[in-house]
């Protein structure tokens, strides 16, 4: 049993490991405990021990993959047309994304209950107050700040606060200039930076092989903190208000990455057959899911782009951090949609330039977005503001949020997977995606 259980590819072992954590949350639920301890308290040790060797990898991971990958290219004007192509790529399909929500939310009507805004029946279960304390002060000035962000005062201190932008700022900039050296000192750094580079790809692999364990803590104290069983009225009240709502996001999630993007690898990169590229990056795609993180998450993609997808590290280590900061399609969507239903709860009818507005702010806000779980509660406040609703609404889809953040982070890894294969293409590469 133990032989066939190892020799299962790692996205079989993990999905394992997601419905073991559902049966173990479901059964354990918030209270049941061994010797004192609470079942709840063990899925979040294993869980956060998993989450944590994840993010110890990120800083050396993106300084070195960046460095190793710009320098890779040299500074000629390949670098001008990689970096194009990226940032058009990753606006065009956050786009799409967005529309796609907004679609489907004006479709479905998920804030509309029997003709009726739903603000009453939802409102029972708000609970606010928390929350906006967290969004206190926060406003449009928010997207400023991103571009602030992006020049750090003390490249040290942003590392240390996981300021991921300015960390690839800087990365980019040294990459590109050590090219331009004089050749002894180039070769040098570039061994440096190689060396730390693979040696970072070994530990992930390392981390990885953990990864079965780790998704199944992180699931299991999800599960266990509804706890369905022990308090099923709940769970159904939830199901109940909230579930139109999350079907609508979980459906427009679905049709980004089953039928828009999997388009865009067809006609645009000419990959025969797309589905392929969602086996490969199954193994990135369900640690997205479980760590709610498409930070946490990046070691993995890399690996999953590289490895199973066969895209150049030249390309890989250029294309994925930075998307894995800025790009995010299943957080713009969210935003969007997320606006749209509380609007509808609200009673408010947007008109056709509140709808823009929401648009244009959800991409906007997706670029600033951290690849941390929940992030985007906070820019959906700005959506909010931006639209004249108060911002304590975005206590209607609290409830939900987490679970949402699930499906939307992996929505988000596989775009930017997505952007690594298409960019590849056009850089010339073969033997994409061809196993
Ligand atoms: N959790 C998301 C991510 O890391 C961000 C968000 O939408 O909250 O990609």
């Amino acid at each position: 049993m133990w032989g066939k259980y190892k020799s299962l590819d790692a996205h079989w072992k993990i999905m394992f490991s997601l419905l073991l954590a559902v049966i173990a949350g479901y059964i354990a639920g918030k209270d049941a405990a061994v010797f004192g301890v609470s079942f709840n308290q063990m899925f979040a040790f294993i869980g956060t021990l998993f989450l944590q060797a994840l993010k110890m990898l990120i800083v050396p991971l993106v300084f070195s993959s960046i460095i190793v990958g710009v320098a890779g290219i040299g500074n000629g004007p390949d670098i001008g047309r990689l970096g194009g192509r990226t940032l058009l790529f990753y606006l065009l399909s956050s786009l799409l994304a967005i529309i796609v929500g907004l679609l489907v939310v004006n479709y479905v009507e998920p804030g509309i209950l029997d003709g009726e805004a739903a603000k009453d029946k939802i409102g029972l279960q708000v609970e606010t107050s928390s929350f906006s304390e967290k969004v206190e002060g926060r406003g449009a000035g928010d997207i400023v700040d991103v571009f602030l962000r992006m020049i750090p005062t003390n490249i040290v201190s942003a590392a240390a606060n996981g300021q991921m932008l300015g960390l690839i700022f800087f990365s980019l900039l040294f990459g590109y200039f050590m090219s331009g050296i004089s050749h002894d000192h180039a070769l040098t750094q570039k061994h440096f930076w190689n060396g730390i580079f693979e040696t970072m790809m070994k530990i992930t692999d390392l981390v990885m092989r953990f990864a079965p364990l780790g998704v199944f803590g992180l699931v299991a104290k999800v599960v266990s903190d509804i706890d369905p069983a022990g308090n099923p009225e709940k769970f159904f009240n939830l199901i109940e208000t909230l579930g139109l709502f999350a079907l609508s996001v979980f459906s427009a999630l679905l049709i980004h990455s089953l039928i828009t993007l999997p388009l865009i690898l067809k006609y645009v990169a000419g990959i025969s057959n797309p589905f392929r590229h969602h086996r490969a990056m199954s193994p990135a795609l369900l640690t997205a899911f479980s760590t709610a993180s498409s930070s946490a998450t990046l070691p993995v993609t890399m690996d999953c782009v590289e490895k199973n997808a066969g895209v150049s590290n030249k390309t890989s280590s250029f294309v994925l951090p930075l998307g894995a900061t800025i790009n995010m399609d299943g957080t713009a969507l969210y935003e969007c949609v997320a606006a749209i239903f509380i609007a509808q709860a609200y009673g408010l009818d947007l008109s056709f330039a509140q709808q823009f507005t929401i648009v244009l702010v959800a991409l906007l806000t997706s670029i600033g977005v951290a690849g941390i779980p929940s992030a985007s509660l906070v820019a959906i406040t700005i959506i909010l503001a931006a639209i004249g609703l108060p911002m304590e609404a975005v206590g209607l889809i609290i409830a939900v949020d987490r679970v949402l953040d699930m499906c939307r982070t992996s929505v988000n890894v596989f775009s930017d997977s997505c952007a690594a294969v298409v960019i590849a293409k056009f850089q010339g590469e073969k033997n994409i995606l061809t196993k």
